[in-house]
């Protein structure tokens, strides 16, 4: 999501004048740090590069912070860092050429609707586009800051999103990542009064798009996993066979204090669902250890729902405890001796999941999309499960979806060749 916003700013910037990224930063005139505020450590690692690109950067550039921690921390963060030029929330985005021109403004009222905000295009990747189907978070998880610094939920006009699908594939992509924070809680809150359109409906809208191929999405919610969306990531032929069903926890009680709304069985029945309608599809989750509360019977829950649902990717994290959550007050915090010893357990069982279900890929094929050239010429691109692929090539593989062979496979990616 913060990528996309970047892109968004680029644009927005490039529609007023014409700006070239560079990788160098004596060069720049121009730096946007965009921060992200889920947990506590990217907050602490902005001051101190704040520090660096004041000490290197040219005299005139102008340094932005922008995104979540712009959104929570607002002008403190001029208070602690006077060489920042202005701050601009999340939910801000579409401002960026208006903070540039005014000394240590702050834009951070997470009420701003963007959300029929009609944005220039700007893609760092040619073959492929993100597009925002709904921005903000209308859940109250315990531990999470994002409705804090995002905002309410809006969804995004359908006519909108197929517009800007459309002038993405007009110019080059064949996929979509469609981005939300609960991507199939879309269609609950228009501003709009007239629109009506879930999101099985949006994507069966979506997927009549001439010339667009894949259709992803991230991140769904587990408790609006029903049967009939479930059928529809299964049957439609345009919708990647990769999902992300964010677990956080496998103890129902947890669960419970942690608000998620939905119980250790129902994931379980969700990912069951998700392997017999559709059994080529992979699962991936998000995973907090060390939650508050949490004993060791909790963490055996989280265990067994890995064992039982062998997830082919695993984002696992030790609960931050963060303002404006309800969890930083709660009691019985873990010591972050205990949280790194089950975040270690857990990745280690996970490691030997994953080497299990990389090796069974030897000789396999998959149709994968190219969408990135790599040194050593070599073509990367992910097949529809979302596998990592590289194989010997040019840029003519470039925006081709291709039939691949694997001939290795390590943890993190394969390689393989294309067959005619
Ligand atoms: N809307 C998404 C969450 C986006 S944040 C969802 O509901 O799944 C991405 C991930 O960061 C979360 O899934 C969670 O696993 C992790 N996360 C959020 N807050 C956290 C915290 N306080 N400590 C540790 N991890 C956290």
């Amino acid at each position: 999501m913060n990528v996309r916003d970047s892109e968004h700013m680029i644009a927005e910037l490039n529609s007023k004048e014409p700006y070239e990224l560079t990788k160098k930063l004596d060069d720049a005139d121009l730096i946007i740090i965009n921060t992200c505020s889920v947990r506590e450590k990217p907050v602490s690692k902005l001051f101190s590069e704040i520090g660096v690109f004041k000490k290197h950067k040219k005299e005139s550039a102008k340094i932005g912070v922008t995104g979540c921690t712009a959104s929570h921390l607002g002008k403190d963060i001029i208070k602690r860092a006077p060489s920042v030029d202005f701050v601009l929330g999340a939910r801000n985005i579409s401002k960026i050429t208006q903070v540039i021109e005014q000394k240590h403004a702050v834009e951070i009222d997470i009420d701003n609707d963007d959300s029929t905000y009609d944005f220039s295009e700007y893609r760092t990747n040619t073959f492929k586009s993100m597009v925002n189907i709904s921005i903000g978070c209308d859940k109250s998880c315990t531990f999470c800051i994002v409705p804090a610094t995002r905002g309410d939920e809006v969804s995004i006009p359908s006519d909108l999103i197929v517009r800007e699908i459309t002038k993405a594939v007009n110019t080059g992509a064949k996929e979509v990542m469609l981005l939300g924070q609960n991507v199939n809680n879309y269609g609950k809150y228009f501003k709009a009064e007239d629109e009506q359109c879930n999101f099985t409906e949006l994507l069966q809208k979506i997927s009549k798009i001439d010339g667009l191929e894949r259709i992803r999405f991230t991140s769904p919610h587990p408790l609006h996993m029903g049967d009939k969306f479930l059928e529809e990531f299964a049957s439609n032929p345009k919708i990647c066979k990769q999902i992300h069903v964010p677990l956080q926890s496998g103890s129902t009680s947890l669960l419970k204090s942690m608000r998620r709304g939905y119980t250790k069985e129902w994931f379980i029945n969700r990912c069951e669902k998700i392997r017999t309608l559709c059994p080529e599809a992979t699962i991936s989750t998000d995973i907090i250890v060390g939650f508050p509360g949490e004993t060791e019977e909790d963490f055996a829950d989280t265990m067994d729902v890995l064992e039982k649902v062998r997830f082919e990717q695993l984002f696992s994290f030790k609960y931050s405890p963060r303002p404006h959550t309800a969890a930083q007050n709660f009691e019985n915090q873990i010591p972050n001796e205990i949280a790194g010893a089950r975040l270690t357990k857990l990745q280690a069982r996970h490691t030997e999941i994953l080497d299990e279900v990389m090796d069974a890929q030897m000789d396999k094929e998959h149709m994968v999309y190219f969408d990135e050239l790599k040194a050593d010429g070599k073509v990367s691109g992910r097949s529809d499960d979302g596998k990592l692929f590289y194989v010997q090539g040019s840029e003519e593989l470039l925006g081709k979806i291709l039939n691949v062979k694997v001939t290795k496979v390590s943890r993190g990616a394969l390689n393989g060749t294309v067959s005619e």
